[in-house]
């Protein structure tokens, strides 16, 4: 085959795809996927020279894959590809590239065909219980609002009967391509909102967009021992996915309310106790009640001081993960009396004289 040295600032196609000037069909193809998609802008972004790569990776392979082009090329260069009718339309980059693999860049990429089925989103939501609650576990009730797919027309948005049309404008890709100067940009196709999809008659449930809006309530069992900031997951209670997708799921973020008179930190619950002045001198043995209202002895060693916390082991929060309960941990609180009685009052002065001044 006769081939012409092409003029100075003319493409040579074949250089750009790296190929053989006798390569056939099978090895440009290759040649080009391996480039195109290295150098594809989504994963070049802000990258002008990738950018101007991809063009003319693409401008190549549309000749060269053409074999009336690529024999004109071969015959007379670029310039006279344009010469003769075969002008180069930039759009042609993003048809060329997908149709060769069939799917969006999203499927190339592995980031989930727009075109194929994918999952909803996974939605979020805050749920507060009680310390109580959370010790002993709860069943709640969750009332949500959240999107649906329209049973109607089964998620289509096309009245019944009908059924929604390939979009023309980005013919059914949901994004087209535009050429701003040296660049290509691709944009979400304005005619069909990026589905690929065109409604000629709505759905008059959802109006055409193929979702409705619902009120749901999920029963959610909150196990004994959840703390603050613990999610649940509610499988498939989240966002629609695309038709023949699965739902997302919904994750209920637990807030445990805060309470007087046990103050958590992890498994361990602290509590105060007021005693008497005897009682810490002397020793005593007295009760407390835990979180889940049982009466546990506690005893008070003699000489307690203010503050001083006593240790009860197994009577804090249940463990999430593992058998039995963290401690519970009671701080003396002692309690001098504001008002004595004649009696009281005699006690105390023999034992203030007992211990001397006391005033220092
Ligand atoms: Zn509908
Ligand atoms: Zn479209």
């Amino acid at each position: 085959m006769p081939f012409i040295t092409h003029a100075m600032g003319d493409r040579d196609y074949y250089n750009i795809l790296g190929v053989e000037r006798g390569a056939d069909a099978s090895e440009i193809k290759k040649a080009y996927r391996k480039l195109a998609i290295q150098y594809h802008p989504d994963r070049n972004p802000d990258n002008p020279e990738a950018e101007e790569k991809f063009k003319q990776l693409a401008e190549a392979y549309d000749v060269l894959s053409d074999p009336e082009k690529r024999r004109v090329y071969d015959q007379y260069g670029a310039d006279g590809l344009k010469g003769r009718g075969f002008d180069f339309r930039p759009d042609d980059i993003f048809s060329s590239f997908m149709s060769m693999f069939g799917g969006g860049f999203e499927d190339i990429f592995g980031r989930g065909g727009r075109q194929g089925p994918s999952r909803g989103r996974d939605h979020q939501t805050t749920q507060s219980v009680t310390l109580e609650e959370a010790a002993r576990g709860v069943d709640k009730e969750l009332k949500l609002r959240r999107e649906e797919v329209c049973s109607t027309c089964s998620g289509s948005g096309a009245r019944p009967g009908t059924t929604p049309e390939t979009c023309r404008t980005c013919n059914g890709r949901g994004r087209v391509a535009h050429s701003q100067g040296p660049f290509s940009i691709t944009t979400t196709c304005g005619t069909c909102a990026g589905t690929g999809r065109v409604i000629r008659e709505k759905c008059d449930q959802c109006r055409g967009s193929g979702r409705v809006t619902a009120d749901r309530t999920f029963k959610i069992k909150i196990p004994a021992g959840i703390d603050t900031g613990n999610s649940i997951r509610v499988a498939g209670a989240g966002g629609v996915g695309s038709p023949g997708a699965d739902p997302g799921d919904l994750y209920v973020v637990i807030s445990v309310l805060e309470q007087e008179k046990f103050r958590r930190e992890g498994d361990d619950l602290i509590t105060e106790l007021e005693i008497g002045v005897p009682h810490a001198a002397l020793g005593a043995r007295m009760t407390v009640t835990d979180i889940l209202d049982e009466e546990v002895p506690l005893n008070i060693p003699a000489g307690a001081q203010p503050d001083e916390l006593l240790q009860i082991s197994g009577h804090g929060m249940p463990r999430l993960q593992y058998h039995g309960r963290g401690d519970l941990w009671v701080q003396l609180k002692i309690k001098v009396p504001m008002k004595l009685s004649r009696k009281e009052r005699k006690l105390y002065e023999e034992l203030r004289e007992l211990s001397g001044t006391g005033g220092d």
